[in-house]
């Protein structure tokens, strides 16, 4: 069923799709096979539901997206379950998520009061003001790598601004998002402001991102998703906010810490078992200590493991087709000849699983050194110096985050200033928070989320001037 309206609704369709558990292969929830005319009904009820939101307070808008922070809490053991059972993570890591989904709408309701305009000086004869306001309609659209976590992301924010909105979650993950539907209705969110319509890309994304009563489209996933709605959306004179892939480098200078930056690196490319979008797969690492990091990230990789002895760490390869094509890049590293630190091989079945697998001897038009990967793969490649590693680092179309490894203070501000990269972290993979806007250079998207950015980015500016004679 899809949540419209704060009620369960029937699919238009009459049928369903069949999510997968990834841990174990086998079919589990079943959810709703959306279509146009859904998305038209969760339309039409959002932008009812939403100029009675947007005129009430900030301060109650805000006390209610206080409430659903604490809902969330209080129903964190099952919807960790929930995201346990559709992307087959170790429980940790979904009981973070669900802790990391309250924070922000904690941030964002605390924030919501803050939303504020500016007086401009006119002359004496006239008051000229601005508001921020929200948008309307917005439509968010996730993919399937950290469900409740990227839903919370957007919802939050767009709520706290004023919007209303349809939700569209991976139609590998829609059950979490559901449940926050629910959570919210619980918390005092009015019917109508959060819909979640499930269902796949041409079903129910397109349909959606093309509905006149959309005034926003806020979508994380894919450059190729991303590039066709951008389309859409430049089509119908509609922002965008644009969260896409990465090809992240991760730079290692022979004066860092190396055991801490082996620990750290491996952890960034191995993070959700690669599937982030900021994973940094490509390590650039200085010649002099490559010999001595390859062999302290070769020690790293054995600590991590995968598979029906201990998924503790690292959990599975979450769709079939991912899958699939992470299997493709080992072939393709063994097809060119590259040097295993460990890994390298796909895991016996059930499930999808692919151990924390490293590289050196890749030539850098490797596809391994190319394109997003998504799955736990990181190639070690050397540099001579600090220009060469910059260049190097930025020699790829996307710029979504970097890490810089040093304990000179003056290199680390250097680079980062140099990095082309919507966020740099330096002597730790990843970093940051709720707290921290969070975005791509070039093409690894429009806008920011997260922070006091993405309020921002949730609502429009109107000036207002006035002539007092
Ligand atoms: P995807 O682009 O295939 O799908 C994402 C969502 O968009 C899904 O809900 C899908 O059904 C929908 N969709 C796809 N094409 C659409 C279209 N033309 N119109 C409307 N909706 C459409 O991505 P995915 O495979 O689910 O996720 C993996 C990708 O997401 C990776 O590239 C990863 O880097 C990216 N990602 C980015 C961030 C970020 O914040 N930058 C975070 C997580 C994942």
């Amino acid at each position: 069923m899809h949540h419209i309206g704060g009620a369960w609704v029937p699919p238009a369709s009459g049928s369903s799709l069949r999510e997968t558990d990834p841990r174990s292969g086998e079919p589990s929830f079943s959810i709703a096979r959306g279509s146009a005319p859904d998305v038209a009904h969760a339309v039409a009820v959002a932008q009812t539901a939403q100029p009675a939101w947007a005129g009430r307070r900030a301060l109650e808008r805000g006390a209610v997206l206080l409430a659903i922070a604490r809902g969330l809490r209080a129903e964190a053991a099952s919807l960790a379950d929930i995201d346990q059972v559709e992307t087959g993570r170790p429980r940790p890591q979904c009981l973070n998520d669900v802790e990391v989904s309250a924070q922000y709408f904690e941030f964002y309701g605390g924030l919501a009061p803050s939303i504020e305009g500016q007086t401009l000086d006119l002359g004496a004869g006239r008051h000229c003001y601005t508001r921020r306001e929200p948008y309307g309609t917005v439509a968010v659209i996730l993919p399937w790598n950290a469900p409740l976590n990227q839903a919370a992301r957007a919802v939050a924010p767009a709520l706290a601004a004023g919007n209303a909105m349809v939700v569209k979650p991976s139609e590998f993950t829609s059950v979490s998002t559901l449940r926050l539907a629910e959570v919210a209705l619980a918390a005092g969110l009015p019917a109508g402001l959060v819909n979640v319509v499930t269902g796949t890309a041409d079903e129910v994304g397109e349909p959606l991102v093309a509905h006149p009563g959309i005034a926003k489209v806020a979508f994380t996933g894919s450059l190729r998703a991303g590039r066709a709605i951008g389309r859409v959306a430049a089509d119908r004179v509609i922002p965008v906010t644009l969260e896409l892939g990465g090809k992240s480098p991760d730079l290692v200078f022979a004066d860092a810490d190396l055991p801490a930056a082996a620990r750290g690196a491996v952890r960034g490319f191995t993070v959700n078992a690669g599937q982030a979008c900021i994973a940094g797969s490509r390590l650039l690492v200085q010649r002099q200590v490559m010999n001595d990091f390859s062999e302290l990230v070769r020690d790293e990789l054995t600590r991590l493991s995968t598979g029906a002895a201990d998924h503790d760490h690292i959990g599975p390869i979450i769709t079939p087709a991912q899958y699939v094509r992470v299997c493709g890049f080992l072939d393709e590293a063994r097809r060119e000849g590259a040097t295993v630190l460990g890994g390298g091989q796909p895991l016996p079945g059930p499930g999808h699983f692919v151990p924390p697998t490293a590289y050196v001897g890749l030539p850098p038009q490797s596809p391994l050194l190319q394109e997003e990967i998504f799955g736990p793969i990181g190639v070690l490649v050397p540099f001579d110096d600090e220009a060469q590693a910059v260049t190097m680092a930025n020699d790829t179309p996307f710029g979504l985050a970097a890490g810089v490894w040093t304990r000179d203070l003056a290199r680390a501000h250097r680079v980062a200033y140099q990095l082309l990269a919507g966020q740099v972290y330096v002597n730790e993979y990843p970093g940051g928070g709720i707290e921290t806007p969070f975005g791509g250079y070039k093409a690894s998207g429009i806008g920011r989320e997260k922070g006091r950015e993405a309020l921002y980015h949730y609502t429009q500016l109107k000036t207002v001037i006035m002539k007092l004679e």
